[in-house]
């Protein structure tokens, strides 16, 4: 399938993700609409056209589907619902089946290690009993997180001891869970990958990411890791990706263990924060990647061009854009959220230095 430049692009939801796959859509010669349920979005900002409605308003899914070629997301809690019913008039990259998979963490962790992909040790939670005993054979601490809707560390809680285990169970108020092992990692690493219709598969190098509060605060590209490691990354990610029989951008968080081994911790069936830096540093970004992926096009050589350090500025932080423009080789991206709620990612920069540095 191949949509051409001057084809129309649907993108569900309104973020900062949404708004720069809209600015690699025109790059590209693209049209794109965006489906939100919030008025003013990051996204509409800079999309052809934008239809504002709750996500289930069937009506008005129908006609963002009439609008578009082709429709993709960027954000993997759009509910299913929604893109099977999008999905019968127009295709939808990456399909359902991979955003089905990687909404849910018990699904998504039975898939990963299915595959062979190893992940810390985990057990579903239906009830309390569920938790009291998985949780002491996994081992203390453990985290406790609900089975959807979870991601910046949202829907997750540390269970330190025993006696906790009855605070966190009634702190998820009911919903269905996972209880994993928790990792004694030594660094939190990603890599992304872009996937085109006819199977071809092309890595992004391997990053560093630095949370803060269970947000990505830095990125470090490339990160220092061996050739071994990043052999390691790209298998897994292959694995993946051909798992799910996977058309676009997926980004595959992971653990780099004290043994130097890997874990996945979670997937993103989209373009992701730590691939940001992927536009001031690389040849082709992932949003361009992404667009070219699920419009049939041939994929864009992902080869750097620099090294990168991508901060996001999130609250206040904000206020510190003009330091950032003073700073050499730095490129700042800012939202155009009005709001800057504290933690809120209200925009990132890029800084960039010479490779052979
Ligand atoms: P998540 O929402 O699963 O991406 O988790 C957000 C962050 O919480 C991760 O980036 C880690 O820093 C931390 N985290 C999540 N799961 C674990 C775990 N099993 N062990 C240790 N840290 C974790």
């Amino acid at each position: 399938m191949r949509i051409a430049p001057g084809g129309t692009i649907g993108i569900f939801g309104g973020g900062q993700l949404g708004r720069m796959l809209a600015q690699a859509a025109r790059k590209l010669g693209y049209r794109t609409v965006i489906f939100t349920p919030d008025a003013d979005s990051p996204a509409s900002q800079v999309a052809d056209e934008t239809i504002v409605a709750p996500y289930k308003q069937e009506e008005a899914l129908k006609a963002f589907a009439d609008k578009v070629d082709v429709m993709t997301y960027e954000f993997e809690n759009i509910p299913a619902q929604t893109v099977l019913f999008a999905s019968k008039d127009k295709p939808v990259q990456p399909s359902l089946q991979a955003l089905k998979t990687t909404q849910n963490r018990l699904d998504e962790k039975t898939f990963l290690n299915r595959i062979g992909v190893p992940t810390t040790p985990f057990a579903a939670v239906q009830m309390l009993d569920d938790l009291i005993a998985e949780a002491p054979l996994l081992g203390f601490p453990c985290v406790l997180k609900t089975q959807r809707g979870g991601y910046d560390g949202k829907g997750q809680i540390l269970i330190n001891e025993r006696k906790d285990v009855g605070r966190a169970y009634s702190d998820m108020m009911g919903q269905p869970s996972i209880i994993e092992a928790f990792v004694e990692f030594t660094r939190e690493l990603s890599i992304i990958c872009v996937r085109g219709f006819t199977g071809a598969l092309m890595f992004y190098p391997v990053v560093e990411n630095e949370h803060r509060n269970h947000v990505l605060f830095r990125t470090t590209a490339p990160a220092d890791v061996s050739e071994r490691m990043e052999q390691r990354a790209q298998d897994l990610a292959r694995r993946i990706a051909e798992g799910l029989d996977y058309i676009g951008v997926l980004a595959v968080e992971l653990f780099e263990t004290v043994d130097g081994g890997l874990l996945v911790n979670e997937l993103a069936p989209r373009v992701h924060n730590s691939g940001h830096w992927t536009i001031e540093a690389c040849r082709t970004s992932q949003f361009e990647n992404h667009i070219r992926a699920i419009c049939g096009l041939p994929l864009g050589q992902t080869t750097l061009t620099h090294r990168a350090v991508m901060t996001n500025l999130l609250g206040d932080d904000v206020e510190t854009v003009d330091d950032w423009k003073r700073a050499p080789g730095a490129t700042v991206h800012l939202y155009g959220k009005a709001d800057a709620r504290p933690g809120r990612k209200m925009g990132h920069v890029t800084q960039v230095f010479p490779l052979e540095d």
